[in-house]
């Protein structure tokens, strides 16, 4: 690992003046599972690493105009265990429990997750310099491209690897980002940015600009949820495809419905055609077949990942029967 100096701002200003003044290539840290991982790597470097722990009012969970504000710093493991979390979104908590292992729940936080890099295995290589990192090709396109995406590719076809970006999104979150100049708040949907807007980054943060924390909106009468995540093993894995199903049921049909993927694309990728084809009908597996055949029309497969396609049918399914 190469030297970086560190900085420990008191403040979420000072963290924000930090970033935004900084003329070396600062990285900010939470938790650091992935962050450390890269700079070990090589597959990162950094001038300056920027110790968001010391930042008072990040961690917590909070009611909050009707609804629940995470804390950026908020860990993994505090998301999972917290009672009203649990109560009113079990599609989160099945989420965070669903993700990586205890150590890493642990030490994780949950803005880390939502801004963590992508699991491409030619960009973990150091010595490859692929579009993401600078370069010029995509290697994944020709080359080995098992979990990589089906819908959205534009030049790079990573994944976006989050379990709770879906979940959050589909409940209708809303991101709070720091910045110099004060807090702005975002749709978490619009957080994120494909590689048609900037192939090197995934979210839409400028420089200086941080996660501060996000917001769920309180469960809605008649709301229903549910998250299922399809692994290649048992143990721990990231998803090969989930599938994040959030909406209002009355009489076995969703009068409102949201329905994001996870594994599928390099954002967390809604399936508004599935919503439009669920929307108002009773439920059945004809129901959902026919929404999935009529989200799968945007699907473009690569060589190694055609297999997703099938497994965004039996997300889908299992999702929309368990919200049900
Ligand atoms: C073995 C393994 C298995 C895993 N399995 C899963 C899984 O199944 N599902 C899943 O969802 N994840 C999985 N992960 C990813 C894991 O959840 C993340 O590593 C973790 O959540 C990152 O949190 P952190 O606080 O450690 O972030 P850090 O490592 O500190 O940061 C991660 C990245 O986000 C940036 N960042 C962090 N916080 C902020 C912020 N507030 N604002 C802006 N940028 C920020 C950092 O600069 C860095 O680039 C796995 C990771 C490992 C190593
Ligand atoms: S999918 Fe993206 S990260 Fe992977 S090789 Fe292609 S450009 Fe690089």
């Amino acid at each position: 690992m190469r030297d970086f100096k560190i900085a420990e701002p008191r403040t979420a200003d000072e963290l924000a003046a930090l970033l935004a003044e900084s003329t070396e290539s600062a990285r900010l840290m939470a938790g650091g599972t992935d962050l450390v991982d890269e700079l070990k790597s090589g597959v990162a470097t950094a001038g300056l690493v920027v110790d968001m722990d010391k930042v008072p009012g990040l961690r917590g969970i909070t009611a909050e105009k009707g609804g629940l504000r995470i804390g950026a710093m908020t860990r993994v493991v505090e998301l999972a265990e917290d009672a009203a979390a649990g109560r009113d979104y079990p599609s989160l908590k099945e989420a965070a429990l669903s993700l990586a292992t205890p150590q890493l729940r642990n030490a994780g936080t949950v803005g880390g997750n939502l801004c963590q890099r992508p699991r491409c295995w030619y960009y973990r290589d150091p010595q490859v310099v692929c579009r993401k990192k600078g370069g010029f090709n995509c290697f994944a396109y020709q080359g080995r491209n098992k979990y990589h995406a089906i819908f959205g590719g534009s030049g790079c076809f990573i994944v976006f690897p989050s379990d709770l970006a879906p979940v959050l999104i589909s409940l209708g979150a809303q991101a709070t980002v720091g910045t110099a100049k004060g807090d702005k708040v975002v749709p978490l949907g619009d957080f994120y940015a494909g590689p048609e807007v900037d192939v090197t980054r995934e979210n839409v943060l400028a420089k200086g600009q941080f996660l501060k924390s996000v917001w769920v909106p309180g469960p809605k009468p008649g709301q229903r949820a549910a998250y299922v995540k399809l692994k290649e093993r048992s143990t721990w894995d990231f998803a090969l495809v989930s599938a994040a199903v959030a909406g209002v049921v009355k009489d076995g049909a969703f009068t409102e419905i949201a329905v994001v993927m996870g594994g599928v694309a390099p954002v967390p990728w809604r399936l508004k055609k599935a919503e439009d084809a669920l929307k108002g009908k009773a439920v059945s597996k004809a129901v959902i077949r026919q929404a999935a055949d009529e989200a799968l029309k945007d699907a473009v497969p690569m060589r190694e990942n055609g297999y997703k396609v099938d497994l965004v049918r039996a997300a889908l399914e299992r999702a929309v029967l368990a919200a049900i």
